[in-house]
């Protein structure tokens, strides 16, 4: 059995980023950058005002009060083209430009109007109020580097630089297949001793939140005909992922017949709870991960090992889920050789910091505990017995970045 670390690092080492596609700016919040894109366009494009007021030479109004004369107007967009004399002023706007021989503004509210004169009660020193070119950006300088995540932060970014669309990684598909002949999907006609098929969906949903396209090849039968057939939909996808009959049993097939298929193992079986017959490989061309059929198993293994294989598919840079410290409200027995993802829930807390209980049965078949916890204790293989009351580091699961 490998480390879940040498797992992860095995899956990682094996996958290309997808390749791209141009969307508008309008499609492109949350998709990953495949190119650096250049500013087309210099921000502000001239010297302009902050303020509403009057474009001045800091020299004339060095001694206030002191009165100029109204030459014109510079409002947003337009511009007072005529050079500016000493003792001139020129009315301006927020957003106007400066007119030439002018080097400050004095704002609205420290003036006194007279038809064509204005009295200045302020002082203002050289570039007060005024925005220079190219302070935001310049054309031609690097706006954005590949592998960023757009932000709606970005957007307005981009959209300033004067990019109507961006080049971003396809969102990548991931073929979902089930297996088991007791399985239905939820709502079918279903027999005394089946189960209901929840795992392609809660995988689904968890795809969709990391920004991929989950496809859904359905229910494979434990049979060699059915399981090469439906697998067969897998062909354009970029990873297909297959859910239960990845053990031992004799109804476990996965490996057996894709093997006929030409599916080449890169690992099965690793060092984690839940998850344990994890299967890695290649099935002509497309990467496969043969994830365990209980439904905990298959979030867990999406969350530590399909989550950052999305990642390297798109392209970005790993999001390593973050951690939050909490206080144990009872002991926690010592762990094995397999790193074990516990589910815990938060019930309280202490000045501050949660404290958490573990999910009392911690069964890789029951969603209700799942749907009931909200964060995960990790325990890596061989940990120490720990008293209740001590501080440990969980993984949150309901707030920020991946959500599941
Ligand atoms: P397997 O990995 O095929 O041995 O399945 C392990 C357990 O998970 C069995 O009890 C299956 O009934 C259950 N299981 C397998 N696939 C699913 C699924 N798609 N949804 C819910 N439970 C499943
Ligand atoms: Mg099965």
């Amino acid at each position: 059995m490998i480390s879940v670390e040498e797992a992860r690092n095995n899956i990682l080492n094996s996958l290309t980023a997808v390749s791209t596609e141009t969307v508008s700016l309008d499609e492109a919040s949350g998709r990953h950058l495949a190119e650096d894109v250049t500013a087309r366009r210099t921000q502000p494009p001239a010297d302009l005002s902050a303020m509403d007021g009057y474009a001045v030479k800091s020299a004339d109004v060095a001694t206030v009060p002191v009165t100029l004369k109204v030459v014109g107007e510079a409002p947003a967009g337009g511009s007072y083209d005529k050079a500016v004399n000493k003792g001139e002023a020129v009315r301006i706007f927020t957003g106007g430009p400066l007119p030439k021989g002018t080097d400050a503004i004095v704002i609205q509210e420290d003036t006194t109007r007279d038809g064509d004169q204005v009295t200045i009660t302020e002082t203002s020193n050289k570039g007060r109020y005024v925005r220079y070119a190219g302070i935001d950006f310049s054309e031609g300088s690097i706006g954005l580097k590949a592998g960023k995540t757009l932000t709606p932060r970005d957007i307005g970014l981009l959209a300033a630089m004067n990019i109507p669309w961006v080049t971003v990684r396809r969102k990548p598909r991931i073929a979902l297949l089930s297996t088991g002949d007791e399985l239905v999907r939820p709502g079918e006609p279903v027999g005394p001793n089946q189960i209901i098929s929840s795992n392609s969906l809660l995988l689904a949903a968890m795809i969709r939140a990391a920004g991929g396209i989950p496809i859904d090849l359905g229910i494979a039968q434990d049979n060699e005909q059915s399981l090469r057939q439906m697998a067969s939909g897998a062909k354009s996808a970029d990873m297909l992922v297959t859910l239960g009959g990845a053990s031992v049993g004799d109804h476990d097939l996965v490996q057996t017949v894709l093997g006929k298929d030409g599916l080449k193992i890169d690992f099965w079986r690793i060092a984690m709870r839940p998850g344990k017959p994890l299967m890695f490989g290649d099935l002509d061309g497309t990467p496969m991960l043969g994830m365990p059929g209980n439904p905990v198993s298959s979030m867990i293994c999406g969350f530590i090992f399909l989550y950052p294989a999305m990642d390297a598919l798109m392209g970005r840079e790993l999001r390593i889920p973050g951690t939050i410290p909490a206080i144990l409200s009872h002991d926690i027995r010592a762990n094995d050789q397999r790193e074990d993802y516990q589910r815990a829930r938060i019930i309280g807390e202490d000045n501050g910091t949660p404290i958490i209980e573990l999910i009392s049965n911690q069964d890789s078949s029951l969603l209700s505990a799942l749907s009931s916890a909200n964060c995960l204790l990790k325990r890596v293989p061989f940990a120490e017995f720990l008293p209740k009351g001590t501080q440990i580091d969980v993984i949150p699961l309901d707030e920020g970045y991946p959500l599941c």
